[in-house]
């Protein structure tokens, strides 16, 4: 009896198998040829030796080939390992090695890559077509537990080497049903998947959901504003998902007024908070978001704010989700006072159990059941949360805590900063004390001094860093996420 991913594209096949599942270019595959693929190609991994527990991993761009692995890996009782094609060859040999895939199944613009990196066995687009032509239709039958391990999934490695995050089919499966619950899906939703699958937001918030609920996901490769606003009107897009700045481009393209864009029902932003301005230029087109906070660690939804309360609770990222519970502590695990700033700690089934192979990792990230998102946030008086920044970028300037995520949003106000990053450095009077990094719009002339000077009566003196140096840019991971680590290396010397 199979109780995971694996079981879903059967039970959808056997409720709606002519709906459509996966739309990608000019093809599209209903449920029925969902389950015909997965079948033949679960058939086909057990053919090249893969048992159940082992690792099946997946290098590409969004393409139902990514999908098709997961629930075949799921199918024969497997673990399926996304991986990130903006890593580096070494990034990824790690990831590979850490997680000691047997198999890596990737995409045509990714041979080289893979080669490269050297997996035990590839199967590339010519071989995976070739291997499901051979392999018998009829699905597997392996039984499969909800507490078994369903995929490693690697954080983005801000804050040190990404940590592959050992999801179970219950942690995922509960997340969905979080996000069927709270966004309220429909049966006919249909959503435009140009986030990228191997990152946990676009995988766990809108595919998974959608499916699981018997929708249809329209599969784009690579995001692109124009071709959206195209895609939105051709499909009649009811669901997307992405980051702040994908929404931006979207509204500044020329087709943006006249777009078509009476389908659209729910969109979800997370992993930054969503600027006002960007909420009253789709305001304006009959449009409200959801936001959301979450974590690779968490499958990932955590807290997520409605569109009744995008306006009113504004840089909030709300309340827990249905199954989820959460609290903001101090250090001896105490709830803190409304308005107090102290740590996110996150409990539920969608709670991942641990670090693949790292024990005392997973022992650190837990204190009396709940994880510990090292994540700083306050609480307001009706129990919504605000996300303050990372604990550990928190600089201590003379016993004061300054959260370098506010100092660098009044910073990116001048309209000469392109880009900016406040980092601690040591200080012998004060303990440590903040010092920007800028990056100048070209030609701006842009002194580190008058960066400093603009922000005297907007901050509190003791927040307003001590020093500013101008940088080319400013170092980033794959997942476009600011590297503090490396910032102060290159940047803290006192
Ligand atoms: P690593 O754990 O390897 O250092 P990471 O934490 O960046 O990397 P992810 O799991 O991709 O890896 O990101 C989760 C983190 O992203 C959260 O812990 C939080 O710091 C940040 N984040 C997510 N959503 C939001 C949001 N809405 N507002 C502010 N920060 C957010
Ligand atoms: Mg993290």
């Amino acid at each position: 009896h199979n109780e995971g991913l694996g079981s879903w594209p059967a039970r959808r096949a056997r409720k709606t198998p002519d709906t459509a599942a996966l739309v990608h270019e000019e093809r599209s595959l209903s449920y029925r040829d969902l389950l015909d693929r997965v079948s033949r190609l679960a058939r086909a991994l057990r053919g090249l030796g893969i048992r159940p527990g082992d690792r099946v991993a997946y290098l590409g761009p969004n393409h139902p080939s990514f999908l098709e692995t997961l629930f075949a890996t799921g199918m024969l009782g497997g673990v399926f390992v996304p991986l990130n094609t903006r890593l580096t060859a070494p990034e990824i040999a790690y990831q590979l090695d850490d997680s000691g895939a047997a198999v890596l199944v990737h995409g045509a613009a990714h041979t080289a890559l893979a080669d490269e990196v050297g997996a035990p066995v590839r199967v590339g687009p010519d071989a995976y077509e070739d291997l499901l032509a051979g392999a018998d239709p009829d699905p597997l039958d392996v039984p499969v537990a909800l507490d078994d391990p369903c995929m490693i999934m690697y954080t983005s490695g801000t804050t040190g080497r990404p940590k592959g995050a050992t999801l179970t089919h219950g942690n995922i499966t509960w997340n969905a049903v979080n996000v069927l619950i709270d966004h309220d899906l429909a049966a006919d939703e249909v959503a435009l998947v140009s986030a990228p699958l191997f990152h946990t937001a676009g995988l766990n918030m809108l595919t998974l959901p959608v499916l699981l609920k018997g929708g249809t996901c329209v599969l784009v490769a690579a995001f692109d504003p124009a071709a959206t606003l195209g895609l939105i009107e051709r499909h009649r897009v009811t669901f997307m998902f992405g980051v702040p700045t994908m929404f931006q481009r979207v509204a500044r393209e020329p087709g943006w007024d006249a777009a078509d864009l009476s389908s659209l029902r729910i969109l979800t932003c997370g992993g930054a908070p969503v600027p006002t301005s960007l909420i009253e230029v789709y305001q304006r087109r009959g449009l409200t978001f959801l936001q959301g906070y979450g974590m690779t660690e968490a499958a990932p939804g955590t807290l997520f704010l409605d569109a009744a309360h995008a306006v009113s609770k504004a840089g909030s990222a709300g309340v827990p989700h249905f199954f989820t519970d959460v609290r903001v502590v101090d250090a001896a695990m105490a709830d803190v006072a409304p308005g107090e700033t102290g740590e996110v700690v996150v409990r539920g089934p969608h709670v991942m159990r641990g670090y693949w192979g790292r024990p005392e990792e997973t022992a650190a990230a837990f204190t009396d059941g709940w994880f510990r998102t090292g994540d700083a946030a306050r609480v307001d008086a009706d129990g919504y949360a605000y996300i303050v920044d990372r604990i550990k970028d928190v600089i201590i300037t003379g016993g004061e805590n300054v959260y370098p995520a506010e100092v660098e949003d009044a910073i990116l106000a001048d309209p000469d900063v392109l880009e900016c990053a406040v980092i601690g450095v040591p200080d012998d009077a004060w303990g440590e004390v903040g010092r920007a990094v800028v990056v100048a719009r070209p030609g701006s002339g842009l002194a580190p001094e008058r960066v400093l000077a603009g922000l005297s009566g907007r901050l509190a003196r003791y927040k307003i860093p001590k020093s500013a140096v101008l940088a080319p840019a400013i170092p980033r991971n794959a997942a476009g996420k600011i590297l503090k680590a490396r910032l102060r290396d290159d940047y803290g010397k006192p």
